[in-house]
């Protein structure tokens, strides 16, 4: 348990990503692709557990599974090799869920990783503002949880290979900051707030620590955004604010999540990489774990 040895909290981390893809594989069954909007509704209130019996991950998981890798294997963020792993999660399988930008960059990355530093600028004319850096981030920074400051420069080194724009990194360094103080039982949105870049994010960071924990999720999400625009400052906050409002419970932070909707695999796998650096996925029924995909 010590960044300086390297690799720093391995265990951490580990538990954030267990709890991030359980979020990705748990929310991804809320889509309309599986069930009409009004019955998911009506699911998510009655705490009703999706019935498939297999819960598949995404694009949010299989990128934070690459990053996690990159930072088992060189104990920090190594750009290049991370743009390398990126694509070669890409090319196993691009079925699962990644966003128009990803489709258009990974591709290039596979034969030159090298490139991302003129290709990852060059997306949506200034760099992504969306909220992918954001979605695969929470281990790195339960990981390396004892040194905040270190916790910043690996999150912002990890976002800029895909996410350019100043909004799209802001959203990797505040879930970032979200798993490590969490980690370090520190955790509450004003602080993150702090530790965030100016900008849109952290001014939604800044409305969500107005949010009283006794508004009812959907309300939040209205006022906050609920990832609908796959933006980092229409994602973050709220998938923030859920975590905040239920530090130990895994599962009821996933439910009240999942309430919000919109980008509801991505705001499942921020809060559930948040909240599950500290709790892990024990806590959550049986069948959940039993169902979502292995990690592999
Ligand atoms: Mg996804």
């Amino acid at each position: 348990m010590n960044s300086a040895s390297g690799t720093g909290d391995s265990a951490a981390a580990r538990r954030s990503l267990e709890a991030l893809a359980l979020g990705d594989a748990f929310g991804e069954r809320w889509f309309p692709l599986f069930r009409p909007p009004r019955q998911a509704y009506g699911e998510v209130r009655a705490r009703r557990t999706p019935h498939e019996p297999v819960w598949h991950w995404t694009d949010d998981t299989a990128l934070a599974r690459a990053l996690h890798r990159v930072l088992d294997e060189c104990g920090q963020v190594d750009q290049d090799r991370l743009a390398l792993f990126f694509a070669l999660a890409f090319e196993a399988d691009r079925a699962r869920g990644y966003g128009h930008g990803m489709h258009m960059l990974l591709p290039e990355l596979l034969t030159s990783p090298g490139d991302w530093r003129t290709l990852a600028p060059g997306l949506f004319e200034g760099g992504s503002l969306g909220n992918g850096a954001a979605m695969r981030v929470a281990p790195l920074g339960a990981r390396f949880h004892q040194d905040i400051d270190h916790v910043v420069e690996q999150a912002v080194l990890s976002a800029e290979v895909t996410h350019a724009h100043p909004e799209g990194i802001a959203g990797a360094v505040a879930v970032a900051v979200a798993a490590a103080l969490s980690v370090r039982g520190e955790f509450t949105l004003a602080a993150v707030a702090g530790r965030t870049p100016g900008g849109l994010v952290r001014e939604g960071l800044r409305r969500a620590g107005e949010v009283p924990f006794t508004t009812e999720p959907w309300k939040a999400a209205d006022l906050l955004g609920n990832g609908q625009r796959i933006r980092a400052d229409d994602t973050v906050p709220f998938a923030l604010w859920t975590a905040a409002r239920h530090p130990g419970d895994l599962e009821e932070a996933l439910w009240a999540t999942a309430e919000g909707f919109g980008d509801v695999d991505t705001t499942c796998a921020i809060t559930g990489g948040v909240v599950g650096a500290v709790t892990g996925v024990d806590g959550v029924p049986a069948e959940w774990r039993q169902r979502r995909e292995p990690l592999g």
